[in-house]
């Protein structure tokens, strides 16, 4: 596919125009299935054979995954400096509500830098509006007194880093069962939007195992919070994690390793939650991002 050219290096990306074409669920198929597009940067001044390779869901709530030549030395996506680890792998990902486009930038060990536009395909979120009043945000101080203690835990376990690798992977189904909530969701209420869904549901029936979806350390693991219940905080590498809420039961401790495949819990519908189901949510840094995007096709 690559020919060797000594003088350009290339980047490739998902046509912007193919990507605004794609439903989400097109999106998936393309992340499972398809090399994305090459398109080639012309660059007269830096005569290097220095090559990134990029490849990803370039979509709101997507994320990319690339390799950089050993003269690079930085990588940004937009004000996010990216860590690069040994061999120049490096990962990156779109908040639910990111711009249409972000820049790329590459800097050289010779000072010289490359900027590319990287295209983010817009999304088509299920916005449902109601003719209700929002409800007020306020919460009893009483309320509060326990939540924020379980906040400060939640903040705490997802700002740490550990070494895990599995934001290298490709990501496999925590559990199969029915779609019950997707990510990105949002009630309108008279006008007034609520905060959208953070995640994805998936709802098997309780007491089905569930399993990490990636290689990964746990940095949380309590049991009985508010609204999360029994909480399971999975890190996996380079800024990247999971958090898996209502579990009935969990099967890991803080502290561990875990690899992809293994048991984590069983679902369930502690915390606030209508009924069994587990609410699994991803975050690379600040930005929330759609489980399905990581994911292999449903069917
Ligand atoms: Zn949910």
């Amino acid at each position: 596919m690559r020919t060797r050219d000594a003088a350009a290096r290339r980047i490739s990306v998902i046509k912007p125009a193919l990507a605004r074409r794609l439903e989400w669920l097109a999106a998936l198929a393309i992340s499972a299935a398809t090399a994305p597009a090459q398109a080639r940067i012309p660059t007269a001044s830096h005569a290097s054979s220095a090559q990134v390779q990029l490849d990803g869901n370039f979509i709101q709530g997507g994320w990319m995954r690339g390799n950089a030549a050993a003269d690079v030395v930085s990588v940004t996506v937009g004000d996010e400096a990216l860590t690069l680890d040994d061999s120049g792998h490096f990962f990156a990902a779109f908040d639910r509500d990111a711009a249409a486009q972000v820049q790329l930038t590459l800097t050289y060990d010779d000072g010289r830098s490359h900027l590319q536009t990287l295209s983010i395909a817009a999304r088509k979120w299920q916005i449902e509006h109601v003719n209700v009043a929002k409800r007020s945000g306020g919460a009893s101080e009483a309320w509060w007194k326990k939540r924020e203690p379980e906040w400060n835990a939640i903040l705490g376990a997802r700002a740490k880093q550990t070494n895990a690798d599995g934001w290298r992977q490709s990501f496999i189904w925590p559990v199969k069962g029915r779609i019950s909530g997707r990510f990105g969701s949002q009630r309108i209420y008279r006008g007034e939007p609520g905060s959208y869904h953070s995640g994805l549901d998936i709802a098997p029936g309780a007491g089905e195992p569930f399993v990490a979806p990636a290689n990964g350390v746990v940095v949380l693991a309590v049991q009985g919070f508010s609204l999360e219940g029994n909480l399971l905080i999975l890190d996996h590498g380079n800024g990247l994690n999971s958090a898996f809420l209502h579990a009935q039961s969990l099967a890991v401790s803080e502290g561990d390793a875990v690899m992809q495949g293994q048991l984590l819990g069983r679902v369930g519908s502690s915390g606030r939650a209508t009924g069994p189901h587990l609410h699994w949510s991803l975050k690379w840094r600040d930005a929330r991002l759609d489980p399905l995007l990581f994911l292999p096709d449903a069917e």
